[in-house]
C-alpha cells in the first residue's frame, strides 16, 4: 500500500424508508466523457444506500408526455461522500427524459427512492474480478470509494473496465485509487478481444477461488457469464448487475 491516508470512521446509518421519495437539490453536472455525464446533488437527510446499489430517480423540473418519467440509475457516490451522484450516457439518440437532464440548473430538484440491490464485494480477502462494460462502471465507482473510505487494501482485486470508445468515466479517481492500493489492479481497455483475453487470464489463474462481478448491458453480462462458465467458473461465484434499458 502506498502511504494510505484516509478517515476510517465507519459510519453506521439506518437504511432509507422504502417507497419514500427523497427530494434532492441539484448542484452540478460533470462531463466525464463526450457521452457520459455525472449529476451531483446535495444528499437529502434520511436517504442512505449501500455501495453498488441503484435507485429510482425522477426529474421534478420536467414531465415528458408519454414517458414513465423516471429512470433507474446506480448510485455512483457513497453516502459518506455526502452527495448523491449518478452518471448516464446521453447522446442524440437518447430519450427526451434523459436529454432533459442536461438542462438541470443548480437549485433544481429531483427525487431518489428505493435504494436496493446486492451488487457488492463480499470479501476483500478473496480474489475478485470486477468487470465493467461502458456505463456499467457506475456502481464500481461506489464499490471502490467504499473500499477507500474504509482503508481496505484488497488481497487481489482486478478491475477490468472496457469501453469501445476508449473514453473512461472517473478516470482520474480510478487511477488515483489504483496507485494508492497495491492489492488493486485496474485495466482500462478499449478493445473487446483484449477484454476477453484479460477475463480469460484471470479466470485461468484464479478459477473458483475468486468472485466475479459483472456490470453492464444484459447482452454483455450474458456473454461474459457464458465465457466464465465455459472456463469452469461456477455460477455461484458470478454476480451480475444488469443495466436493463441498454441494448
Ligand atoms: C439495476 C440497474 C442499474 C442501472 N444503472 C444505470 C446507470 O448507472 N446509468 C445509466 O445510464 N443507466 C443505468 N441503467 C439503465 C437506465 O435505467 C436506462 O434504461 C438507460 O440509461 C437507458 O435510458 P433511456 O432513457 O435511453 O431508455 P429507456 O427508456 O430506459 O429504455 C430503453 C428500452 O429499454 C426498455 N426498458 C427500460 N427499462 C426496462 C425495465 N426495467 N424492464 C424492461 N424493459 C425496460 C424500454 O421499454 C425501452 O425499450 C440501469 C438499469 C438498471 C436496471
Amino acid at each position: 500500500m502506498h502511504g494510505v491516508v484516509c478517515s476510517c470512521t465507519m459510519e453506521v446509518f439506518s437504511m432509507s424508508e422504502l417507497k419514500k421519495s427523497y427530494e434532492m437539490v441539484f448542484k452540478k453536472m460533470i462531463m466525464e466523457t463526450e457521452e457520459i455525464y455525472s449529476f451531483v446533488f446535495e444528499k437529502p437527510e434520511g436517504l442512505n444506500w449501500l455501495p453498488g446499489q441503484h435507485g429510482i430517480f425522477r426529474n421534478l423540473e420536467c414531465k415528458v408526455e408519454g414517458d414513465k418519467n423516471y429512470r433507474i440509475f446506480s448510485f455512483a457516490s457513497i453516502a459518506e461522500e455526502d452527495f448523491v451522484m449518478f452518471s448516464t450516457r446521453i447522446t442524440d439518440e437518447s430519450t427526451d427524459c434523459k436529454r432533459k437532464l442536461l438542462e438541470l440548473k443548480p437549485g433544481d430538484k429531483m427525487t431518489a427512492e428505493d435504494p436496493q440491490g446486492r451488487f457488492r464485494i463480499e470479501d476483500f480477502d478473496k480474489p475478485t474480478c470486477l468487470l465493467a462494460g461502458g456505463i456499467g462502471i457506475t456502481p464500481v465507482r461506489s464499490l471502490l470509494q467504499n473500499m477507500d473510505f474504509n482503508c481496505i487494501n484488497p488481497i487481489n482485486l482486478r478491475v477490468l473496465y472496457s469501453d469501445d470508445r476508449g473514453a473512461f468515466a472517473y478516470e482520474d479517481t480510478l487511477k488515483w485509487l489504483n496507485k494508492k492500493y497495491d492489492g488493486l489492479e485496474l485495466k482500462l481497455i478499449s478493445d473487446r478481444n483484449e477484454f476477453m483475453e484479460e477475463i480469460e487470464a484471470f479466470a485461468n489463474d484464479m478459477g473458483n477461488n475468486a468472485d466475479y462481478l459483472i456490470s453492464g448491458t444484459p447482452g454483455m453480462n450474458k456473454a461474459i457469464t457464458a465465457k466464465l462458465l465455459s472456463l469452469g467458473v461456477e455460477k455461484e461465484n458470478i454476480k451480475t448487475d444488469n443495466f436493463i434499458g441498454y441494448q
